[in-house]
């Protein structure tokens, strides 16, 4: 079933807490792919309903960035939701009010604490991760989820959801979901769309300087600074790398030695295209 209003999502969502069912809920941008479908299948496997949400959430973009141009493929988004209950698409009017003025003088914002949020994509996309909270946060408000999913493929963004949800008593169990990608090692996402196949090529070099640093620190290498010069036999001229950082998978603080705790992290633009991913270096 396809709502765009949050009126009517409420009032499904209230006959099915009364009917005492479990509900679920993914999250997302749209422009849906087998990386979504990995969160959906999780929640409809286990939730009694799950709640899909397709929302191009303006206040996540910073100035500069894709909003205007980023893929909005509701007609085929809902298709991939066959086994859902509810697709929720809400317009931005909706979500944050007629004429809304999205500045923080105008709109209430949850904002997670800077230790979190000063580093990896925070460090060049100031504000991001203020307005994925407070978007989130407004989801968890609509939607009333025992269980929300969300993927490793943004392993920053999930660690600050976590913090969110402790910090802020929201009665939801965060479900994180493994990183889904196509046979060549690219992580699936939406932005994958605007690579041409030249720099689709060229995009492989993420998956390559991760699962090469995971094999070496198999091998026993444990010095980060090591582990990151690994690195620059993938990258070339064509790349433009942002980050290339081992931090804790809980609390994201930085390793100067890799342990099992340590994930990767990287990100780099190819043209206009930025794209992220990251492992773990534990099992
Ligand atoms: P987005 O539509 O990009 O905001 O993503 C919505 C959710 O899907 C987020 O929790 C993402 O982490 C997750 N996701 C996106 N791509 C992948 C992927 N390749 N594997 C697993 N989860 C993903």
């Amino acid at each position: 079933m396809l709502i765009h209003k949050i009126e009517d999502v409420r009032e499904q969502v209230k006959a099915w807490k009364k009917a005492g069912l479990k509900i679920g809920l993914v999250p997302t941008m749209g422009a849906l792919h087998a990386g979504h479908k990995s969160l959906i299948d999780k929640s409809v496997e286990k939730c009694d309903k799950t709640v899909v949400s397709v929302f191009v959430n303006p206040i996540q973009f910073c100035a500069g960035e894709d909003l205007d141009k980023y893929p909005r493929t509701l007609d085929e988004d809902v298709k991939l939701c066959e086994n859902v209950d509810i697709v929720f698409a809400p317009t931005p009017n909706e979500m944050y009010g007629e004429g809304h003025i999205l500045s923080n003088d105008f709109l209430t914002y949850v904002v997670p604490p800077y230790f979190y949020t000063d580093k990896l994509c925070g460090k060049s996309r100031v504000g991001h991760f203020d307005g994925v909270c407070t978007v989130v946060n407004k989801l968890f408000n609509i939607v009333q989820p025992d269980f929300a999913f969300f993927g490793e493929k943004d392993f920053q963004q999930l660690v600050i959801i976590k913090k969110m949800v402790k910090d802020l008593n929201i009665p939801v169990e965060i479900v994180p979901c493994p990183i889904v990608r196509e046979d060549s090692g690219l992580a699936l996402s939406s932005r994958n769309k605007y690579l041409t196949d030249e720099q689709k090529d060229l995009a492989l070099v993420l998956s390559k300087i991760l699962f090469n640093i995971k094999s070496c620190y198999d091998r026993g290498i444990v010095d980060v600074k090591a582990l990151s010069e690994t690195a620059f036999e993938y990258l070339t001229p064509k790349h433009s790398l942002e980050y290339l950082e081992f931090r804790d998978s809980e609390n994201l603080e930085e390793k100067t030695v890799a342990d099992d705790d340590t994930r990767v992290f990287i990100a780099l633009k190819i043209g206009n295209v930025r794209l992220i991913d990251n492992i773990s270096l534990g099992t």
